[in-house]
Parts: C-alpha cells; sequence; structure tokens
C-alpha cells in the first residue's frame, strides 16, 4: 500500500453535521501545541468555560468540555446523575431519545418511556401522566432538537413539568446549542450536553456540558461510585474544577480546545440571539425553495428545527444515487434518514457556518438539477427561483 499525505476534498457540508468550519476555527486548531498544564493553557480553559455558559446561558460553575464527542457527553450525564435503582422518564420521539434509554439501563436504572411518533414533537401531556403514575421517577430526560426528524420539542415547558414534579432534567441539546434558544438558567435545567460539530461549526469530538448545582449535589453525594472512571465528573472537576490548583485527569484535547474557543468566540462576536434569527431566515428560504420544487417537509412548521430540515424523497428519485451524485458533482454532502426514516427523508442542516444565503441557494440549485437529469417528479427551476424571490423581499 502507497501512503502519502491525506488530503480531504473540499466539500459543502449541509447533512446533519459536522458543519463546516469556519477557516477561522481550523487556523486556531494549527497553532502550536502547549501543555494542558501549561498557564497560558489554564487562561484557555477558564475563558473556554466562561464562553460555554454564554452559549447555554448559564452561570453553572459546572461547565465544561468533555474531551469527546456528543454522545460522550450524553454517557457523561447519564452515568453521574443515574444511580443503580432510580427511576429516569425518557422522552423519546427519535433516534436520540433511544440512545438516552440505553444509557439508563446501563447504569442500572430503570426506564419509564413515554413514546412519541417520529417527526412530532415530545407531548408534554404525556410526560405529565408518566410523572404523575410514577411518584418515585427522579430524573426527566429529552432531545430538544431530534437531528434523526428535524423536531424542536418545547424544553421550557417540559423542563417546568419535571420541576414541578420534583425530577432533574438531562437535556440533549448538540444539535439545538446555537441555532435555536437554549437557556439552561432561565428554564430551570439541570444536565445539558451540546456538541462541537453542529451548529457551533467546530471540528467534531468535543461535547460542552452543564450542570445546576442541584445536579452537581447529586454527583457528590452518591452512594456509588460513577462506573465510568474517564467520565466520573468527581474526578474531572480536579482538572477542570474552579479555584482549586488543577491537576492531570487525563490529557485535554489541547489543539482542539484552541478551536471551540475560536468557534465560541465567533458566536460570541454575531451575538447568539443573532445566530438564532439567521438560522431561522435562511431555514425559511430553504421551506420556500423546497415547495417551489413540490418537494414536502416531514414536520409541521411549528415544531421544525431551522437548521435540520427532513424532506420527503419525491418519487421517482433514487435516495442512495441521489446523495452520492451530489457528493461527487457538487461536492455536497446531505443527511440520509435514520432509524424508520431511512429511505424516505433527506436530512439537510443549515447549521452554524453553514447557515447561510449561498448555501441555501447552492443546496437548492444542485437538488433541483440531479433530481432532474434523474427523473424524479419535481418543478424544475422553481425552488431556486422562490428562494431568490424570498430574499429578494425580506433583503
Ligand atoms: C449528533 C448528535 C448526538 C451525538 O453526537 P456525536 O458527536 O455524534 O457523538 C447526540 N444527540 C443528538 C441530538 C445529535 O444530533
Amino acid at each position: 500500500m502507497s501512503i502519502t499525505t491525506f488530503h480531504p476534498p473540499s466539500r459543502t457540508l449541509m447533512g446533519p453535521g459536522p458543519s463546516d468550519v469556519s477557516p477561522r476555527v481550523l487556523e486556531a486548531l494549527a497553532r502550536p501545541t502547549i501543555g494542558h498544564l501549561d498557564p497560558r493553557f489554564i487562561d484557555l480553559m477558564d475563558e473556554l468555560k466562561h464562553l460555554i455558559q454564554y452559549a447555554f446561558k448559564t452561570g453553572n460553575a459546572l461547565t465544561m468540555p468533555v474531551s469527546a464527542p456528543g454522545s460522550a457527553g450524553m454517557e457523561c450525564c447519564f452515568v453521574n446523575l443515574v444511580e443503580p435503582g432510580d427511576k429516569v422518564i425518557v422522552c423519546q420521539n427519535g433516534v436520540f431519545g433511544g440512545r438516552m434509554k440505553e444509557n439508563v439501563v446501563r447504569a442500572g436504572g430503570t426506564v419509564i418511556a413515554v413514546d412519541d411518533e417520529w417527526g412530532t414533537a415530545v407531548d408534554a401531556n404525556k410526560l405529565e401522566a408518566a410523572l404523575k403514575a410514577n411518584p418515585d421517577a427522579g430524573i426527566v430526560a429529552f432531545v430538544q432538537a431530534e437531528t434523526s426528524t428535524g423536531v424542536l420539542s418545547d424544553a421550557r415547558a417540559l423542563t417546568a413539568l419535571a420541576r414541578q414534579f420534583g425530577c432533574l432534567t438531562i437535556v440533549d441539546t448538540v444539535t439545538a446549542l446555537g441555532g435555536v434558544p437554549v437557556r439552561v438558567d432561565e428554564w430551570g435545567i439541570d444536565a445539558v450536553y451540546s456538541g462541537s460539530q453542529k451548529c457551533l461549526s467546530c471540528v467534531p469530538g468535543l461535547s460542552p456540558v452543564s450542570f445546576s448545582a442541584a445536579a452537581q449535589e447529586k454527583i457528590t453525594s452518591r452512594k456509588q461510585p460513577v462506573q465510568s472512571w474517564f467520565l466520573d465528573l468527581n474526578l474531572v472537576m480536579g482538572y477542570w474544577g474552579q479555584g482549586v490548583k488543577r491537576a492531570y485527569h487525563h490529557t485535554a484535547p489541547v489543539n482542539a480546545l484552541y478551536s471551540l474557543h475560536e468557534a465560541l468566540l465567533i458566536l460570541r462576536e454575531e451575538g447568539i440571539e443573532n445566530a438564532w434569527q439567521r438560522h431561522q431566515y435562511h431555514h425559511q428560504a430553504l421551506r420556500v425553495g423546497f415547495a417551489a420544487m413540490g418537494l414536502d417537509f416531514l414536520v409541521s412548521e411549528n415544531e421544525q428545527l431551522p437548521q435540520l430540515n427532513a424532506v420527503v424523497i419525491p418519487a421517482g428519485a433514487d435516495d442512495a444515487a441521489v446523495r452520492s451524485r451530489l457528493l461527487q458533482e457538487y461536492q455536497l454532502e446531505i443527511g440520509a434518514g435514520l432509524g424508520v426514516l431511512a429511505g424516505k427523508v433527506w436530512r439537510i442542516g443549515l447549521m452554524g457556518h453553514g447557515c447561510n444565503q449561498k448555501n441555501v441557494l447552492y443546496c437548492l440549485g444542485a437538488m433541483d438539477a440531479v433530481l432532474g437529469y434523474m427523473g424524479a417528479e419535481i418543478n424544475q427551476g422553481a425552488g431556486v427561483k422562490a428562494a431568490m424571490d424570498y430574499y429578494a423581499a425580506s433583503g
């Protein structure tokens, strides 16, 4: 085998993540590596905590990036908060809620399942019924932004309900953060995790997390040690904790943390409220474009995530062949359907740095051309025009 330096192709990433990474973030990644206990690196860690608190809208002291992807952030929340025998209500309306259930079981907890149809939001009435039927449940978990379907659930209402019944909450904001409002303190969320590669547009592999005082109290007063050594926050706090002298726990992914720092700085420079608006604005353009082409959205608009758009695959289109042509001929990546939606929808991401007019028009144009060329039933030529009309009217 002849192996030489790897040069990735230059793609436009409009799937469910990773999203396009800003050159500023890539440049940060390439700066010289320093030690994970270097005083200058400690300064960066303090700033990073501050920037993550900004993104989550929280003052939680226990806020940090887990040195691993969103799935590890999920696992970190569950293994630390769930003790053997704990009853956890998990609301599932897509793929990622299913992973939450699996995490509860593996942490020795009991799952109370609240299931909703894929493509619809978590039903607060069903959660309330489960809370009433299970007064001994201690935790409620749900996904705010279901990346498998493009559905936004009402995190504020679900958290308020859980609190009313004395439960802690674990909320997945991997795709939500930076694209739609996440207000950890105002809503009273106890444990929250996200991912670097979705609307934060950083490189994959990091998971910002944050824990309320009540969650921290449960973690520090556990009867049994956390079964994961790496994710045990009682140990991680010795490195990421505030004030105290930091001690080695694991070697932080130093350069990746430079890049997260830069990505969050970009978000703060824009203003997170402006980022939410930008996602909504370009989502509308994509929506009118697809509507004009005659393509349907899976999710009704009042529950639709702006950053993840599931479009129903039209008659006459071969799912895999279309995606492969987009990749080969347009360098454009869109996402396939997951689970029960495999072969039924495409998932088109408008996340972070990649959520802009150029990408909207590029995606509509490329899909119009490829679908038309392959003989699918669409109104050819109408999508880009509708989106351009939208931009002209609102710009
Ligand atoms: C992507 C995603 C995850 C998993 O994150 P990874 O970085 O792929 O491990 C978890 N939850 C949701 C909702 C996601 O979209």
